[in-house]
């Protein structure tokens, strides 16, 4: 069975139990209005030493960094601020107490940084791997909830930051370059959650998520969600070091990839580089069509093998 397909298993068993006012699976967090015109949103995010991360190739700091940065990305995705999460490690028995506290250590700068509190967790051993669960909570205006479903026809493509980065440092640290620039890229992701707070305020985006598993993968999520199908201008990918495969299917670039109504579109980046002091890439438009990505390459339709990265 394939990651999606025990989803789909999951959420279909659950179809009949009542959620007591929470969204059903499917979007980067779930939502449950709180009143007053405020959502509370969820979302929790696993890492794997072996699967995820090598626990000689980053640093225990930059580990908490990671662990929670991937995290308050599903928050920011959201359109919501996030607000607190808790944290659970499984410590393999013996493991030196200094790796435990420079995980700690980094988890709480970043927490600082963003200002999430810690408000709960679990600590346990394993027998031989590290594995890192977070659940990170936000908070904000029901009017700014971002889901992946709200994407139209007429809207535009666009993401929020330059893609790849991840990708290539992933490659440079397989291959024992773990002192490359993109390689730091890799350890340290950043959460747009500024960004995520700031798009969650315009009402002419529609539909948003967070790039984890790469554009050609991610962007398909918002298509089947919304039913509609999309047209990406492959030269207008911000793709780093013009590797535009890297770019599209590469994992854990965590941009935002967002959709917004193409009358505002010109508005909306110029608001955005205003506000952030960069761009907003415009990278194709929502169409009426069945969930398909067209790659279009200087005005022609062209069909490459590009697939985001599956986890199993
Ligand atoms: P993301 O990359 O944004 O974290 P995923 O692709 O991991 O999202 O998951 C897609 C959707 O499926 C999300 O709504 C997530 O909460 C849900 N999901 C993933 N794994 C499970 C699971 N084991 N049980 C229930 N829901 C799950
Ligand atoms: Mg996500």
């Amino acid at each position: 069975m394939t990651e999606f397909g025990l989803i789909d298993f999951a959420a279909r068993l659950f179809a009949d139990v009542d959620r007591h006012g929470w969204e059903a699976i499917g979007d980067d967090c779930t939502v449950l209005d709180i009143g007053g015109g405020e959502v509370v949103a969820l979302t929790t995010d696993m890492l794997v030493e072996g699967v995820h991360f090598l626990r000689d190739a980053a640093s225990p700091q930059e580990l908490g960094h990671k662990a929670l940065a991937v995290n308050l990305s599903d928050v920011a995705a959201m359109g919501l601020r996030p607000v607190a999460t808790l944290l659970s490690v499984a410590l393999p028995k013996g493991m030196e107490d200094k790796w435990a506290r420079g995980f700690i250590e980094g988890y709480s700068d970043l927490s600082h940084r963003e200002g999430v509190a810690l408000v709960g967790g679990d600590t346990t051993s394993s027998e031989v791997s590290i594995a890192i669960n977070v659940v990170a909570i936000g908070r904000g205006p029901a009017s700014h909830v971002k889901r992946r479903s709200a994407a139209c026809a007429g809207d535009e493509v666009f993401v929020a930051g330059e893609l790849g980065a991840s990708a290539l440092g992933l490659a440079d640290i397989l291959a024992g370059r773990t002192d490359t620039g993109y390689a730091a890229i890799h350890r340290n992701p950043e959460a747009q959650t500024a960004e995520g707070a700031w798009l969650g305020g315009r009402s002419e985006v529609h539909a948003m998520m967070d790039l984890s598993d790469g554009l050609a993968s991610d962007l398909m999520h918002i298509l089947r969600a919304s039913s509609c199908g999309a047209e990406i201008d492959v030269e207008t990918i911000p793709a780093v070091g013009g590797d535009v495969r890297a770019a599209v299917c590469g994992g854990e670039d965590y941009k935002l990839l967002l959709t917004a109504a193409g009358e505002r579109a010109e508005t909306l980046q110029r608001d955005f580089g205003v506000e952030f002091g960069r761009e907003l890439y415009r990278v194709g438009r929502i169409v009426a069509a069945e969930p398909r990505i067209r790659w279009i390459e200087h005005g022609m339709e062209i069909h490459p093998d590009w697939h985001g990265f599956v986890h199993f």
